[in-house]
């Protein structure tokens, strides 16, 4: 008889706990994976599923605008919330079937319930008390917001998971943050018509990201209505007489809107797990420390995705994922490779980047060359608008290797997918020269830029 109940158990069902059970489970081994909240996890149910379809309905107004260039005469449009939600939802509801079914299709056993550990080898099932035991175990319990106990009146507030079931869309709202969920935000309302302000407490919004992106971006948003405040914070959130909120901030007039939303990073779900009994060791920011395997401190507990916040990225918890299959079920240790993940940031344009920013490339490398171009991207000439694109290569000097590309405009994030993979396989901007325009589209400007726009020298700029 085998010793354990499994050979694994995953806490958590989001993308990372649900690819692991999914793969061991097809590998022949005994597989649970306990969910106490939804299948899908925070991507699927309140996070990039769902925010990416609000942003394609929050698109639509400009589309009508820029039809009226192309000969079309649109009717007055209007927009129902309620529609958008129901929709989601049903979205929502079909891709979290999908995430369980993956499981048991495989042989995997599904719990809807909470999970804790009891010992190294033991959980405990919350809804029945039931104990069960396995071999190895995988800690995917994911994150939520960072809430904001500090800020008078953050009880009034809401944060990024209450943005998908608001009752109704607010007139007005403002938003802390200046990172991808405070941003993205901030143009998803912008672009359903909402007075929105960002409130970001520095010099520039998305911080990490390359300077020149971040200016443009923030311009862009200016221009078409987003409200920005950089260098200020809320200080205290107050409720008026009408039900409203009234946001006082530490610099200027206080601002009087219908909701306020928190986007200030999220905190590891490590609360009420039973790590301490069982002695696996957190990190400072109360993340589950893991090794570069993603061992715990337990030999056969393991943890992967936002949990353990290295980057906090869905496609980075499933490639741990992968990852701890390898080592763990196949007998082949991996370790996760974090280096040049590609992302995207779903504002309105649309950024998608990969490597190095320029100062992030100047402080290693002393001889840059900047490849820059800003144009109108063709399908703005007709529409009227003059919303523009920027693209832009960081390359090593010395070996002409492309280290960082980076761009704004639409589609960028389906770019960078594909940038992704030329600035991994380490190729040269001879390779990015040699490689024939694809015409007309946005993207051969990538491959046109023959001569740098300008150099970088010791970290200073030269023309
Ligand atoms: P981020 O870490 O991206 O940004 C947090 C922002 O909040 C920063 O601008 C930070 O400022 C600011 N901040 C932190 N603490 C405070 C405070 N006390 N008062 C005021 N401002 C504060 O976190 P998000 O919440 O935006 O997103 C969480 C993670 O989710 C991201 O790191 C990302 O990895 C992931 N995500 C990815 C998306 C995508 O791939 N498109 C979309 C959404 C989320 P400062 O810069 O000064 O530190």
């Amino acid at each position: 008889m085998a010793k354990f109940d499994y050979d694994l158990f995953v806490i958590g069902g989001g993308s990372g706990g649900v690819r692991a059970a999914r793969v061991a489970a097809s590998l022949g081994k005994r597989v649970a994976i306990a969910e106490e909240y939804r299948f899908g996890g925070t991507c699927v149910i309140r996070g990039c599923v769902p925010k990416k379809l609000f942003v394609y309905a929050s698109q639509f107004p400009e589309h009508f605008e820029d039809a009226a260039g192309y000969g079309w005469t649109v009717p007055e449009a209007s927009f129902n919330w309620s529609t958008l939600i129901a929709n989601k939802d049903r979205e929502i509801a079909r891709l979290e079937g999908l995430y369980q079914a993956g499981v048991e299709k495989n042989g995997g056993v599904t719990f809807k319930s909470r999970a804790t550990l009891v010992d190294a080898h033991s959980v405990r099932i919350e809804t029945d008390g039931r104990i069960v035991t396995a071999d190895q175990i995988l800690i995917a319990t994911g994150g939520r917001p960072h809430t904001h106990p500090a800020l008078p009146g953050h009880e009034f507030c809401i944060y990024s998971d209450g943005v998908f079931d608001l009752p109704e869309l607010p007139k007005s709202i403002a938003i802390a943050g200046g990172g991808y969920i405070a941003v993205e935000f901030a143009n998803v309302f912008h672009g359903l018509g909402v007075e929105t302000h960002l409130v970001y407490r520095g010099k520039e919004i998305l911080g990490r990201f390359d300077m020149d992106l971040r200016r443009h971006l923030h311009e862009t948003m200016v221009a078409k209505g987003v409200n920005i405040h950089c260098e200020n914070i809320f200080e205290q959130i107050e409720k008026t007489d009408d039900g409203r909120l009234r946001a006082h901030m530490k610099e200027g007039q206080p601002l009087v809107v219908d909701q306020v939303l928190l986007a200030i990073g999220r905190t590891p779900n490590t609360e009420n797990l039973g790590l301490e009994a069982v002695g696996v060791e957190k990190g400072k920011l109360g993340d589950i420390a893991v090794d570069e395997f993603s061992r715990t401190s337990i030999d056969n507990i393991w943890a992967i995705g936002d949990v353990t916040n290295r980057v906090q990225l869905t496609p980075v918890a499933i490639h741990e994922a992968m990852c701890f299959i390898e080592t763990v079920f196949k007998n082949n240790p991996t370790k996760p490779d974090l280096d040049e993940v590609a992302t995207a940031v779903f504002s309105q344009p649309e950024i998608g980047t990969v490597g190095l920013s320029e100062d992030e490339a100047a402080k290693r490398f002393t001889h840059l060359e900047i490849y820059r171009a800003e144009f109108r991207p063709m399908r703005n000439t007709l529409a009227g608008r003059n919303e523009r694109s920027l693209m832009k290569l960081v390359v090593d000097g010395s070996t002409r290797r492309v280290l960082g590309a980076h761009i704004l405009g639409p589609d960028a994030g389906e770019m960078a997918q594909l940038l992704g993979i030329a600035v991994k396989a380490r190729l040269t901007k001879d390779d990015f020269d040699r490689t024939m325009a694809v015409h007309p589209t946005a993207a051969e400007e990538l491959v046109t830029m023959y001569a740098p726009t300008y150099l970088v020298r010791d970290g200073q700029r030269v023309s």
